[in-house]
Formats: C-alpha cells, sequence, structure tokens
C-alpha cells in the first residue's frame, strides 16, 4: 500500500485519522463559503484559460453568448446549475456551451472539498492558492498548450514564501525543490530532444516542475514526477483510445499538476 509517511511536506494530516470533517468545529461558515465560491472561481479559470492564449480580455465580455453574442443573464451565469437547467446550450441559440466550462467548475469545487476535508483550517488558503492555480495551469495548457510564465513563476514565488511562513526551518529544501525541479526536467527535455530529434516538454514544464518543487520540497519531486508519468500515460493512452502512438502531443502540465497537488496534500509515496 501507499502511505503517507509525513516526511517532507509542509502540510501533514496531524492529529486524527478521520478526514477532516472531524476537526471543522465551529469551522462551517468559512468552509460553506469556501464551497459556495470554489464554481465561481472554476468557471472564472476557464474563462480565463479560453481568453489568455488569445490575448483577448479576460474579464470583459463574460455574460454573452460566444455564437449568437446576446447579452446573459445573471440565472444563465451561476456556476454548475445554469450549465444543467440549459442542459448545455444557450437558450436563445441553442449553441452548444461545451463540456470545458462544466468541467471546470466541478474541477475547481472538487479542488476546494479535498482541502476542507484532508487539511486543518489554517493550511486552507495556501492550499485553495496552490490547487486553483494548478488547475487553472492545467486549463491552459489542455486548451493551448501552454504553460504561461505569468503564472508558473508567481506560482514558484508563492511556494517559497509559504515554506518561509509555514515551515521556516525547512525554507532551504524549498528552494533546492525548485532548483531541482526545473533542473530535472530541463534534462530530461533535452535527452528527449536529442534521442528522439523533436521536442517533448516544453520549457513551461520544466517552470511548473520548479514551483511544485517550491511547494512540495526536493525530497518530494520523484513522487510527483512518477504521479505525472502514470497519469501522462494514463490521458495518453485514453487520447490514443487504446493505443499509444507517442506521435502526437499531449500536454504534460495536468499530469504535473496532479502529481505535485497530491504530494503536497499527501506527502510523497512510501513503500509500506
Ligand atoms: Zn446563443
Amino acid at each position: 500500500m501507499f502511505v503517507n509517511p509525513s516526511g517532507v511536506t509542509v502540510l501533514t494530516r496531524e492529529n486524527s485519522n478521520l478526514p477532516g470533517l472531524a476537526r471543522m468545529d465551529g469551522q462551517y461558515a468559512p468552509a460553506l463559503l469556501i464551497g459556495l465560491a470554489a464554481p465561481c472561481v472554476g468557471s472564472f479559470a476557464g474563462l480565463v484559460a479560453d481568453r489568455l492564449p488569445s490575448g483577448s480580455p479576460t474579464v470583459a465580455g463574460r455574460s454573452r453568448c460566444a455564437s449568437c453574442e446576446a447579452r446573459l443573464r445573471w440565472h444563465e451565469l451561476v456556476p454548475i446549475v445554469s450549465w444543467l437547467a440549459q442542459r448545455g446550450r444557450c437558450r436563445r441559440c441553442g449553441a452548444a456551451i461545451g463540456w470545458a466550462a462544466l468541467v471546470a467548475e466541478l474541477a475547481a469545487l472538487a479542488v476546494a472539498l479535498w482541502v476542507l476535508l484532508a487539511l486543518p483550517e489554517r493550511a486552507w488558503l495556501p492550499a485553495l492558492a496552490l490547487g486553483w492555480s494548478l488547475l487553472l495551469l492545467s486549463l491552459i495548457d489542455l486548451k493551448s498548450m501552454l504553460l504561461p510564465d505569468r503564472i508558473t513563476l508567481p506560482l514558484l514565488a508563492a511556494g517559497l514564501a509559504s515554506a518561509a511562513l509555514l515551515a521556516p526551518e525547512r525554507w532551504s529544501d524549498h528552494a533546492l525543490g525548485a532548483a531541482i525541479g526545473f533542473g530535472s526536467l530541463a534534462v530530461l527535455a533535452l535527452l528527449y530532444e536529442k534521442t528522439r530529434g523533436r521536442t517533448g516538454l516544453g520549457g513551461g514544464d520544466a517552470k511548473l516542475f520548479a514551483a511544485i518543487g517550491a511547494w512540495i520540497g526536493w525530497a518530494g519531486l520523484p513522487s510527483a514526477l512518477l504521479i505525472a508519468g502514470i497519469a501522462g500515460i494514463a490521458h495518453a493512452f485514453i487520447q490514443g483510445r487504446g493505443r499509444l502512438s507517442g506521435g502526437e502531443r499531449i500536454p504534460f502540465g495536468p499530469a504535473l499538476a496532479l502529481g505535485g497537488w497530491i504530494v503536497w496534500l499527501h506527502g510523497p509515496l512510501a513503500w509500506r
């Protein structure tokens, strides 16, 4: 079995083997607020992922149908609920809204629930910042094969800052994690390019892994990479409908994000 040895991560599940509900005494109001805000965050992340690569303004124009340009009413903008009520279609022209919007909203909610159930309250804010940033990067990478510096680099800085605040005595492990995270994927990318004669990993992947190293510390990186590798192969397998051709490009960001997220929350993998 894989277990959490509580080794290197800043935050560990203390005092209890139960999911966090038992420790949520008196914290129902903030938890409810986070639960309600989460789908809105997801909705916004989906919107940013849609518009950021094309350079169009991020916030303006939210309230229009992409197809018929009709202005949307407030009740057509409620995350998750509106999508389900309209069965994923525009009320006026019937154009499909697309699954991506619903998936982003549900994923942001899943991140929030995961955080609320797995972590003590003092860790909620940094955890949400990390989880939702990784979700945003995953959505952007899936949509446009990009991991923008203006999100990965601040995420790296935030990881070092949260380590300094939450576990100052282990700060150097996290700084080293950022350096090794970047270096290891940069070397991997170079090797891939030399042997296969084409680019397999982008520079954005190395910067994302550096940011992940800043959050989880160097000792968590092998576990994160292992989880990412398995997730990446599974993704390629599903995309290739059961075949691994190796020919098509698959964004690696979401797999790295998943690996980093699991290790940050639950610690590195260990063989019991
Ligand atoms: Zn429409």
